[in-house]
């Protein structure tokens, strides 16, 4: 399950909601003939404000069943509690995935986990909507337990109360953290909630394939702009189709020796430029110690909210013109900012010896 091949993703896609039974069956129909390896649809949904649609609930089950009966096709759900697992199995959904409402609250997910006890259906976790991975590893940590073997990660963006293209900001960085800490878990890209809207939908699917995902979760529709939720992100299985001849699938790595040497040497050229980095780093921070000596013989605070400004506002310009974007020098000269802080602190606290080398 969750696997991709040598010419495409894994790929997951119908409905964000299962509407009324035909809806749904015109759905899978379209997608059945794309070759998609499972279809979704939303039969419980979880809606930010009462009095939207909240899905047509077990009545929709049946409907499920008939696509599967219909076209083959495999099929998944949401489920956030441990009655809607046992109504899910009864009707042969199979696979189940956690959406990112449930993922933030442990005593759901413990209550899914628990009601997965000695069934081996495979189940995906979606991203907490709040960043942070240790829940969301946290998730799939309590799925595991219960002895559910065939587990992904579904990567839908995180919410934030800043306003940018994306419905939810992707923060490429925690999936990738994430795939550095659990190497072999299956990793999905949830374009169509990262998104919000349809033009950007090719991009992330691309970035995503980039970053060596294994599969995309796509919402369709088969008149997207009549849906009964998340009508904006939705793009009809004739859109979806034309999106998939447009992704790249590159291969992870070649045996290629000359193309091997080559990445060698930039990969080598690249490590010394860290380097070059790290001392220039430790060679800003000696500087910083030296005005925090400063500071503490003339009695000046640290922090110089002023002239931290003056330093970002600097920055930008510099970087603009190299290539670097804002968001980047931010939070790069955040971090460098917050240490030098460090540092300063432990001048002020006496921890740091006074001439220290250079
Ligand atoms: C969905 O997939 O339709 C959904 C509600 O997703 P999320 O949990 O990512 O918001
Ligand atoms: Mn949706």
């Amino acid at each position: 399950m969750f696997k991709k091949n040598a010419s495409r993703p894994f790929l997951i896609a119908g409905p964000c909601s299962a509407e009324t039974e035909e809806q749904t069956l015109a759905v899978a129909h379209g997608l059945a003939p794309l070759g998609i390896d499972l279809f979704r649809a939303g039969v419980w949904k979880p809606r930010t404000r009462p009095g939207a649609f909240e899905g047509n609930g077990a009545a929709a089950l049946p409907w499920l069943r008939r696509v599967k009966a219909e076209t083959g096709l495999r099929t998944t759900i949401e489920v956030a509690n441990g009655k809607q697992v046992y109504e899910a199995l009864k009707f042969g959904i199979d696979v189940l995935w956690i959406g990112a409402r449930t993922t933030v609250n442990p005593f759901s997910v413990q209550e899914i986990a628990d009601a997965l006890q000695g069934v081996d259906v495979p189940v995906l976790v979606k991203n907490p909507v709040n960043p942070d991975l240790d829940l969301w590893i946290g998730g799939i940590e309590r799925i595991r337990n219960a002895g559910v073997t065939q587990v992904g990660a579904v990567h839908r963006g995180f919410s934030s109360y800043a306003k940018s293209k994306f419905r939810n900001a992707p923060y490429w960085e925690i999936p990738i953290e994430l795939r550095r800490r659990m190497p072999d878990l299956p990793l999905i890209c949830d374009n169509s909630h990262i998104c919000g809207n349809r033009e950007d939908l090719l991009e992330v699917a691309q970035q995503a394939l980039d970053l060596n995902y294994e599969g995309l979760m796509t919402e369709t529709h088969c008149d997207p702009d009549q849906a009964w939720s998340d009508a904006k992100q939705q793009i009809t299985p004739f859109v979806y189709g034309e999106l998939l001849s447009r992704l790249i699938v590159r291969r992870e790595t070649t045996d290629n020796p000359e193309f091997l040497e080559n990445l060698e040497n930039l990969r080598h050229k690249i490590d010394e430029v860290d380097l070059e980095l790290l001392n220039l780093l430790a060679r800003r921070m000696r500087f910083a110690e030296d005005i925090g000596r400063y500071k503490l013989r003339n009695n000046i605070s640290i922090l110089q909210t002023a002239r931290w400004n003056e330093i970002l506002e600097k920055a930008f310009m510099q970087g603009r013109s190299r290539d670097l974007s804002d968001e980047f020098i931010e939070k790069f000269l955040s971090a460098v900012h917050r240490e030098s802080i460090e540092h300063q602190t432990k001048v002020m606290q006496g921890t740091v010896a006074e001439g220290q080398c250079r």
